[in-house]
């Protein structure tokens, strides 16, 4: 099992829950950051089922998983979650903060977002109830745009930290700088199908993985 049986833990944990079709460097750098950034105890890497919000994943959820689980030996700061895989029907993040919350009611928990996902998230299912459940760190990527609409806008400035309100188990919202790097598992996908290699984009582990099994050779 890989979800930690300590459900004592008071010191604040991260979220970030994505399709990792496959993990990349633009997962890790960032979330690396935030943890250094915020002090948190672990990320927990969350891959999804059924992510409702896009195309399904090209690699299962046994072959995301173990790439994950690649990806983070011997690293201190990252926990594999898998506890989307074993739920049925829609990942929806808030299922996945329940969840947490029951686990860790002592403990505040940071979800993180790209500003990509963040400016969708008046989409996601009960997405005003993210908040009560979990701080949500905003992380930048390169070239994107800021522009929020007014409502959004307005919550996030409702919302919007400051240093003391780390303590808090929740409520929120925290914009953070974090190391810009433009990689995408689209490019990396699309990198392998043209023949071309994906070294430096991902840890070595995985991209050997990749390999070995002859994951995204197709370009679909
Ligand atoms: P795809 O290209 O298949 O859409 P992706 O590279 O965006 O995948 P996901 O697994 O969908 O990866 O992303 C999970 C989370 O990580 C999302 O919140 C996304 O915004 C964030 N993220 C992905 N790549 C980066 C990056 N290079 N820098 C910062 N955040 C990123």
């Amino acid at each position: 099992m890989d979800r930690s049986a300590n459900n004592h833990v008071t010191e604040p944990i991260g979220i970030l829950g994505g399709t990792f079709d496959p993990i990349h460097f633009g997962h890790l750098r960032p979330a690396l950051d935030v943890a250094e950034q915020l002090g948190l105890a672990n990320i927990r890497l969350i891959p999804s089922a059924r992510p409702p919000h896009r195309t399904q994943p090209e690699a299962s959820p046994e072959q995301r998983l173990a790439m994950l689980h690649l990806a983070i030996k011997n690293t201190e700061h990252f926990v594999v979650d898998d506890r989307e895989l074993h739920r049925q029907g829609e990942s929806y993040t808030v299922d996945t903060l329940l969840s947490l919350r029951q686990e860790f009611p002592e403990t505040p928990l940071f979800l993180l977002i790209g500003m990509d996902a963040f400016l969708d998230i008046q989409t996601w299912h009960q997405w005003q109830r993210l908040i009560t459940l979990a701080h949500i760190v905003v992380m930048q990527r390169p070239g994107e745009s800021m522009s929020m609409s007014l409502d959004l806008d307005s919550w996030y400035q409702q919302h919007l930290a400051s240093q003391d309100d780390r303590s808090f188990l929740a409520g929120k919202i925290w914009p953070l700088e974090v190391t810009q790097l433009a990689i995408s598992a689209t490019h990396i996908r699309l990198t392998i199908a043209q023949g071309l290699s994906p070294q430096f984009l991902l840890p070595d582990a995985v991209a050997q993985y990749i390999e070995q099994i002859g994951l995204y050779q197709n370009n679909p």
